[in-house]
């Protein structure tokens, strides 16, 4: 314990020899993490020690309101990244992914330990405009942006326990450090003046008031698969959807291939993921089960999905200055405002999940994914650039594609 005693006060290089002694990193290892050391994200994080990368590619085919998006994402994972521009050429017909933006409103809570919940709803009734005042006041500039508090409300949580609800639209920032300076103001103003006391304030991330819609449609006749015919796909898909309705074991897998778009998209925007993910979780659990977010029917010839989903995103502020490559894939995007940021996270979100089912309920998903997982499994086993596609070719050409096989393989080759 002693070694890390006041370690954030050590500088860089005594930090870095601090932590390869204790881990006895070899002197390449040591050099592995100097080598990626960035000097402005030493102040970003603390213990700072070297930078992480993860691929990043970009999603194709995906049309939504009727404009062409290319859309960067930022992932480890094979067959993602195929997967969502599958589902995105799917969904392309007409004017593509239809998507809005139903809700423009961060909420944030003060928890009052008080077993008067008419008292205190009596008092934020009457003194509501001075409240919305006082957290405007906190952080002022957000009204030159458009937006402000809009409401409160008191909620009660139990016999014990109130939440005073601050909702704010913070315009075009993600708005969580504006909404706990909001929040810690609005928490002085209450401290002598209400019956209670309060134990905390800080933002929700459960973004019932940021909800974004999308919705897609393809034609039954394009789900064909070999061997089996659209309009089979299309109802097994739709079942596949029901089973992550009643099924919270299937619902979360199911609501983890819609977060593999999403997550991908959102670290590519510079975005907090940990909120996103917190917030479509709980949402996902709205209704006292945990359920999947998407749904599936056919309509006519068409098979449509929808997708409803809370996000709160910044389309400026938080890391998204930070990181340059930020700017970039906006550009990339062609992505100029919060608003079209969400409806494209949830677009991706739809067409990764259209790409996993129909590959679940046809093929099964191993098909699909094992082939490209096998350029993963051979960089694993030591393959150099020039011998991955040698290692995947003579796995493709035999049936077992492990580790051990891979190793094998690549021995063969370089001997
Ligand atoms: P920032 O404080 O970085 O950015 C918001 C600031 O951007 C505003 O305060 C405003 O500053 C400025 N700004 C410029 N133009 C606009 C505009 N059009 N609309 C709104 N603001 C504008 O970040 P956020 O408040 O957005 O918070 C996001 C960060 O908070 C993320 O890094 C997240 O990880 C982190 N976080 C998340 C939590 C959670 O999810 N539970 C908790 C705490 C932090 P100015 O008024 O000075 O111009």
């Amino acid at each position: 314990m002693g070694t890390f005693k006041h370690f954030y006060h050590r500088d860089y290089q005594e930090r870095t020899d601090l932590v390869s002694e204790f881990a006895q990193l070899s002197k390449e290892q040591q050099a592995q993490l100097t080598l990626d050391y960035q000097q402005k994200n030493d102040h970003l994080i603390e213990n700072y020690l070297t930078d992480y990368a993860l691929p990043e590619g970009v999603a194709v085919n995906l049309v939504v309101n009727g404009d062409e998006k290319v859309v960067p994402m930022v992932t480890e994972e094979p067959s993602v990244i195929a997967a969502a521009s599958n589902g995105a050429r799917l969904l392309s017909r007409d004017n593509g992914i239809e998507a809005k933006v139903l809700g423009h409103n961060l909420m944030g809570q003060i928890v009052v330990k008080t077993d008067n919940v008419n008292l205190l709803t009596g008092f934020v009734n009457t003194h509501f405009d001075k409240m919305i005042e006082v957290a405007n006041q906190a952080h002022p500039s957000i009204l030159k942006y458009d937006g402000g508090a809009k409401e409160v409300r008191v909620r009660q949580l139990d016999e014990t326990y109130c939440s005073i609800d601050l909702f704010v639209n913070v315009g075009e920032a993600m708005g969580a450090n504006m909404m706990n300076t909001m929040l810690e103001a609005l928490a002085d103003f209450l401290t002598d003046k209400i019956e209670g006391t309060i134990l905390m304030s800080i933002l929700s991330n459960y973004g019932e008031d940021s909800l974004v819609q999308v919705q897609g449609a393809v034609s039954v006749a394009k789900l064909s698969t070999a061997g089996i015919d659209g309009q089979t796909v299309a109802k097994q898909i739709v079942a596949a959807s029901h089973i992550a309705q009643i099924d919270p074991y299937r619902a979360a897998t199911h609501n983890k291939g819609i977060m593999n778009g999403i997550d991908a998209v959102v670290m590519a925007m510079g975005n907090d993921w940990r909120a996103v993910e917190a917030g479509v979780h709980s949402f996902a659990s709205q209704n006292g089960q945990y359920r999947g977010l998407s749904d599936w029917q056919i309509d006519g010839n068409k098979l449509v999905g929808k997708l409803t989903i809370p996000l709160s995103l910044g389309f400026i502020g938080g890391a998204t200055k930070v990181f340059d490559k930020v700017k970039v894939n906006q550009q990339i995007a062609k992505i100029t405002s919060k608003k079209e940021l969400s409806e494209v996270v949830a677009a991706i979100g739809l067409a990764q999940n259209l790409a996993a089912l129909k590959a679940l309920v046809s093929e099964g998903i191993q098909k699909g994914h094992m082939g490209l997982q096998l350029n993963s499994l051979a960089i694993t086993a030591g393959a150099t650039e020039d011998e991955v596609s040698q290692v995947v070719q003579q796995l493709k050409e035999q049936h077992q594609a492990d580790l051990a096989s891979a190793e094998k393989i690549l021995k063969s080759i370089r001997n």
